[in-house]
């Protein structure tokens, strides 16, 4: 019997290993799978578009969701609110449809909670000169900010053993590859078939 339920895979990895690169190459590879587009309240990059890249909130905006418990998981990042929003990842998964989420190792931990069958991915850098020359190529950040964000991703490739699979995103092409037959595997697991 093939269980009817979707997959939840979750991808972490610290700010500027590639994550939405990744996700968006495997999107163009793979159209099963949806992606849970989240709640933040950071402010818009350039180029970013509000229910497409996130669902841009104010801080009273995103605690009332949290007061009514919309979130499957949340966690504040560098002065930021971050969040899963939960109608949408459990109607899809209901549906028979496998949802991807893109979440830094705080909201990881808390799904793993609520959803211990999710399959956690971890992507992590070549190494962390790496890392801090990506954070500052993408321009999009203060001094102080890479920093900041420098010192969360230390932390975070730390969590990396609450992961199921972790992935050297040495070269683009073949992370997404690798990212997918991840994908491809978990529907072949003895359990889930
Ligand atoms: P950025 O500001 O660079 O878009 O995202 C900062 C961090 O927040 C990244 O690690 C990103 O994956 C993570 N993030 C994005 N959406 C969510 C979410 O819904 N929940 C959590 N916990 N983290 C998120």
């Amino acid at each position: 019997m093939i269980d009817e339920k979707g997959i939840l895979f979750i991808l972490s990895g610290p700010s500027g290993v590639g994550k939405g690169t990744v996700r968006k190459s495997l999107f163009e590879k793979d159209t099963d799978l949806r992606y849970s587009i989240s709640m933040t309240t950071r402010d818009p990059r350039e180029g970013e578009v509000d229910g497409v890249d996130y669902f841009f909130k104010s801080k009273e905006e995103f605690e009332t969701l949290i007061e009514n418990k919309k979130l499957i998981e949340y966690a504040q990042y560098v002065g930021n609110y971050y969040g899963t929003p939960k109608d949408y990842v459990e109607q899809q998964l209901e549906s028979g449809n496998d949802v991807f989420l893109e979440i830094e190792v705080q909201g990881a931990l808390q799904v793993k909670e609520n959803f211990p069958q999710g399959v956690f991915v971890f992507l992590i850098p070549p190494s962390l000169e790496e890392l801090k020359d990506r954070i500052i190529s993408r321009g999009t950040e203060t001094e102080e900010l890479v920093r900041n964000r420098l010192a969360a991703a230390k932390e975070e490739i730390e969590m990396m053993d609450y992961y199921d699979y972790v992935v050297v995103n040495d070269q683009i092409d073949r992370a997404v590859d690798t990212v997918q037959s991840i994908v491809r595997s978990e529907h072949c697991k003895r359990d889930r078939v």
